[in-house]
């Protein structure tokens, strides 16, 4: 799928239809201090190991795109249900 770089969408913020610009997400590394870490390294010390079942089955072919829309005249950004795509490209 290929997405324009920016699009005329509905901005929450103005309230109305503005320019936005297209942004992809990428994971970010977990902090160390955040509240879900903390508990994972809780649960992963000592004795046990891995609080959950590893995955089974086949891989799924498609992978989710996580976009975010950054509004260009109060420059607040917004994400939406992000979606499936197999391949995803931005245009320029
Ligand atoms: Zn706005």
């Amino acid at each position: 799928m290929k997405m324009p770089h920016t699009i005329k969408t509905y901005c929450p913020k103005c309230k109305s239809h503005t320019d936005h610009e297209v942004e992809r997400v990428k994971k970010k590394k977990a902090s160390e201090l955040k509240w879900g870490q903390r508990r994972f390294r809780r649960a992963t010390s000592g004795y046990g190991g891995f609080p959950r079942p590893k995955p089974e089955g086949r891989e799924k072919p498609t992978k989710r795109v996580n976009l975010r829309y950054r509004c260009k005249t109060c420059k607040k950004a917004h994400q939406r249900p992000c979606f499936r795509a197999k391949k995803f490209e931005l245009e320029e």
